[in-house]
């Protein structure tokens, strides 16, 4: 039996029921489990590891439900710098096309890191173009050697430009063969168990790039094994416009349709339901991932978050792909939330307090886990602790520790426990070489836009 006490925290932020806060507050972990958590005073005096958190603000790690950590390769490509959602993704699905199975690895080990150092434990991946050999098996392997808990989506899309789609056809899958895939990773790699490091999500595309046909059955396969399902729906006036044309339904109608909704589907983005279709939404419990600063980049507006959490939606915050965001810090996209909701006119759109609640409880939520995104006995000892001290929260900090996280410049954490392993201490990712990891990457990056071997 290992266990932790991470004592003497400046603030110590539960994000439970109750929302309690202890200053000089503590954790007690045995093994990757919250035993106790409080006042140090009421907490045992020490343990196998004992951590000082004096000068931080502890709370539950941060949950990213969008993501598609293959994009870190494409960030920032001049040729999509301007662009709009069509329009960058036509441009960047001929790079991606000589994607490898070691670049997808490479790539989400830069991903997962960028995460952890910004102060997310939790994280869902959305990787839907498998070109020349590559596999989900690529990226579940990076989180695990990482330790990082990891919903790992199997993306796909199926309707290439000759069948109507927008991706080219040298991209897309033979249906048959997506549906086989997928249930081969969930048999090798779903756990559902509660403390669970990898769970297998179905996730077809979007509208634009997947068939009628595969949304029903990849839905109904993985309800079958009680998996989650996740897409691409609403981003933008284009999908619109294109589902109107082609299925003569708005994309929420399309999805209720096909059965995509639910407690067990969540949507990224979500920009432009009718407020009639956010109340379905939320009446059916249905989760949205939040990217606000991917909606920016792209000029695709506004999701009516307010409008979906008072409807009873589960929404999380996610930082979606590295090329349209062009950054995987999550406590940097907390922030982003809460000025975007502020930008039209209210300066209370999104306080400080519900932007965090979003990037934790609401991602949790989202990713239908009820294990992860507070912090109390029987949770899962993920946690995260920021100096307060530091250039960037001078002034800050000291009148409002928690709001001073997302007011003052999104610092990264000082110390990361996932699944009540120390995977960050003193600001310093433990058994990652970055250097080498960085300059590798950095070499697939540049052959895959050039279109040369690396
Ligand atoms: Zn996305």
């Amino acid at each position: 039996m290992a266990t932790l006490l991470v004592k003497n925290a400046t603030l110590l932020v539960t994000m439970d029921d109750e929302d309690h806060c202890w200053a000089d507050g503590g954790i007690y972990v045995v093994d990757n489990r919250i035993e106790a958590i409080g006042p140090v005073a009421d907490l045992p005096e020490t343990a196998g590891r004992v951590i000082d958190a004096a000068g931080m603000v502890i709370l539950p790690g941060l949950v990213n439900t969008h993501h598609h950590f293959y994009q870190t390769l494409t960030r920032n490509v001049p040729g999509t710098q301007d662009a709009v959602l069509f329009q960058w993704l036509v441009t960047l699905y001929p790079l991606w096309a000589r994607l490898t199975p070691e670049a997808v690895y490479i790539s989400s080990k830069i991903a997962i890191a960028e995460l952890m150092l910004s102060g997310c434990t939790t994280s869902s991946d959305h990787t839907y173009i498998w070109p020349n050999g590559a596999r989900l098996d690529d990226q579940i392997q990076a989180a695990q050697e990482m330790s990082f808990r990891f919903h790992a989506a199997r993306g796909s899309m199926s309707v290439g430009e000759s069948q109507g789609g927008l991706p080219p056809d040298s991209v897309v899958e033979d249906e048959a063969a997506i549906l086989a895939d997928s249930r081969r990773v969930i048999e090798q790699y779903h756990d559902a168990d509660r403390y669970a490091m990898t769970r297998i999500v179905l996730a077809p595309c979007s509208p634009f790039s997947v068939s009628q046909d595969l949304m029903r059955e990849s839905l109904a396969l993985a309800r079958s094994y009680g998996v989650h399902s996740h897409t691409h729906l609403a981003e933008t006036r284009d999908e619109e416009s294109y589902c109107l044309a082609n299925f003569g339904r708005r994309p929420v109608e399309l999805a209720e349709d096909l059965g995509w909704m639910g407690a067990d589907v969540w949507h990224a983005h979500m920009v432009h339901p009718s407020a009639e279709e956010a109340k379905r939404l939320g009446a059916s419990r249905t989760g949205v991932a939040h990217c606000p600063s991917s909606n920016m980049r792209l000029a695709s507006g506004i999701a009516p978050v307010p409008g979906l959490l008072g409807a009873g939606a589960r929404v999380g915050l996610g930082v979606d792909g590295s090329a349209s965001n062009d950054s995987s810090h999550m406590l940097a996209e907390a922030r982003q939330a809460l000025l975007l909701h502020r930008v039209m006119g209210d300066p209370a759109g999104l306080t400080a307090r519900q932007a965090l609640r979003l990037a934790t409880r609401g991602g949790a939520a989202v990713l239908g886990r009820d294990d992860i995104g507070a912090l109390a006995p029987g949770m899962a000892a993920d946690f995260i602790g920021y100096r307060l001290d530091t250039l960037g929260l001078a002034g800050g900090a000291v009148h409002d520790a928690l709001a001073a996280l997302v007011f003052c410049h999104p610092p990264q954490v000082d110390l990361s426990v996932i699944n009540g392993r120390v995977r960050v201490e003193d600001g310093m990712l433990l058994d990652v070489d970055l250097p080498p990891l960085i300059a590798r990457h950095n070499a697939l990056a540049r052959a895959l836009v050039r279109g040369e071997r690396a």
